[in-house]
């Protein structure tokens, strides 16, 4: 049986333009004009003026397109981006040859975080002069990827209670085996171990201090800005909950955010910001049952922001007794109607419950009630709980339950992006620490994502028309900015003699 074979000749020298080797619907090819098309000033890149003294830096464009390209590629750690710029030859052709250190690709990722963030900004907004975002439905959904942070290196106060028990169970151990030590070489031995263990525990009581000062609940010593999550399936892990939001005409990002450890605080400051981003009046947002927080949607109904977020399962649906459902509320009386036609009412007070205020409800005719054991477990009878913004609730599970195909939407709309990012591309863990430079990372891998999905979208031939067109644009902006410079100098400069 034959076998290909090469024709080329390894030591024959050939002629081979990189225009060439690079295919016509190469990714490599939008990157570079999306980028060339960045106004890189104004989004706050820094380098992008050519410095007059030392060494030439590289402009930010050609270390911005290594970035988009590598991150689309799963090539994130600079060490990999930079063995890419030898042998890769998209990339000769995209840096026109230029192969930056390892360190210099580090410190641009490291020193352009706030950029970052202004570019996928940037690139939603002209998304949305595209029309290919509307902004009209939102999904807003999570997920966790891991820090430069190990599990051993964070502490709550738990796992230090119990590693100081063991430190000193260790250290009686060891004064034990002090008293019995028969010679010298042995007690010093034994000596240096009890130290050993008084320095761990003087380290672990540091945290504490640390802990009860702060008074935050758990501390990560790598990356203060970490958290432990919850990875998947009860896998607790020290990592971020990434907030995306998602529009649902075209499944393109809007925006992130990895301030949150779980996603019950997270919709209004979400939608929010999509909203404020995006400039329009009204939104609707969908969200799962992760979101439904009655706060929260009160603040996102106060923003005009209309909710729809898969309703909680109240905690007596649990226990088999009288799911909150069997209650009926009147508004205008506040009080709550029981199965066996009871008025239940509160007494006015408002209690504080974790971050809001409830009010109790309750009726004294639960003492001889005939259905008491399906309804209570208490001595004291029924008492019905209701938030201060519980009607936000009722009102999402209304909108909920009329419109159960557009809330099955949200699925659709988020989850297909996570599985690319984290299984395509390998985003399940940052290479970055602190909470902003894991968002500028976060908005990096999402513009290359809106990018990809663009180039599915439109046709290829008309998104390069697109670029081309703002990059004339933005080159014609220059231009005349360039002439108004000129003008505003040659036309201040004799005042500025007169002034002195
Ligand atoms: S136990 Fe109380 S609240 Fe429950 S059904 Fe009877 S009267 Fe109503």
């Amino acid at each position: 049986m034959h076998h290909l074979e090469s024709e080329i000749d390894r030591s024959q020298i050939s002629m081979i333009a990189l225009e060439e080797m690079v295919s016509e619907n190469s990714y490599a090819r939008l990157v570079d004009l999306f980028v060339e098309a960045l106004p890189m000033e104004e989004l706050g890149f820094s380098h992008t003026k050519h410095e007059k003294e030392g060494r030439p830096p590289y402009h930010p464009k050609v270390l911005l397109k290594l970035y988009m390209y590598g991150y689309r590629h799963g090539l994130r750690s600079s060490g990999k981006l930079h063995q890419a710029c030898m042998v890769n030859v998209e990339l000769w052709w995209l840096l026109k040859g230029l192969k930056p250190s390892q360190r210099t690709i580090c410190y641009f990722r490291k020193n352009n975080a706030k950029a970052f963030r202004a570019a996928f900004r940037h690139f939603v907004l002209l998304l949305k002069d595209w029309n290919l975002i509307d902004g009209e439905t939102v999904a807003i959904d999570s997920f966790k990827i891991r820090a430069q942070n190990s599990l051993k290196n964070n502490f709550n106060q738990g796992k230090i209670d119990r590693h100081i028990d063991y430190i000193d169970g260790k250290i009686e151990e060891y004064h034990v085996a002090l008293d019995l030590a028969d010679n010298e070489d042995t007690r010093t031995e034994v000596e240096q171990k009890i130290a050993y263990q008084h320095q761990k525990r003087a380290g672990y009581k540091f945290i504490e201090k640390e802990l009860q000062e702060t008074g935050a609940t758990q501390i990560s010593t790598t990356d203060t800005d970490a958290r432990a999550v919850v990875l998947h399936r009860n896998i607790v892990n020290v990592g971020y909950n990434v907030q995306a939001g998602c529009d649902s005409k075209h499944k393109l990002f809007i925006n992130a955010q990895t301030g949150n450890v779980n996603d019950t605080h997270a919709l209004a400051d979400m939608a929010i910001e999509a909203k404020e981003l995006l400039g329009l009046e009204h939104m609707n947002t969908l969200t799962d049952k992760g979101y439904t927080t009655a706060e929260e949607m009160a603040r996102c109904a106060l923003n005009n922001i209309t909710t729809y977020s898969s309703p909680k399962e109240s905690a007596a649906n649990k226990t088999n007794l009288f799911d909150l459902k069997c209650f009926k509320y009147d508004q205008q009386e506040d009080s709550y109607t029981c199965p066996a036609e009871q008025t239940l009412r509160s007494n006015g007070n408002q209690y504080k419950k974790g971050n809001t205020k409830v009010k109790h409800y309750k009726t004294k005719a639960c003492k001889g009630c005939s259905l008491r054991t399906q309804c209570t477990n208490s001595i004291n009878g029924r008492v019905i709980e209701r938030g201060i913004h519980q009607k936000f609730i009722e009102e999402n599970q209304k909108r909920v339950d009329e419109n159960p195909d557009y809330y099955r939407l949200r699925q659709q709309v988020t989850e297909h992006q996570f599985g690319t990012l984290k299984r395509q591309w390998g985003f399940t863990y940052t290479l970055m620490k602190g909470k902003e430079n894991v968002l500028s990372e976060v908005n990096l891998i999402m513009m290359c994502y809106n990018l990809r999905r663009v180039m599915s979208i439109l046709d290829k031939n008309d998104l390069k028309r697109r670029l081309k067109d703002l990059i004339l644009d933005f080159l014609e902006r220059m231009e005349r900015n360039k002439a108004f410079l000129s003008w505003f100098y040659i036309s201040k400069r004799p005042l500025q003699f007169i002034n002195l």
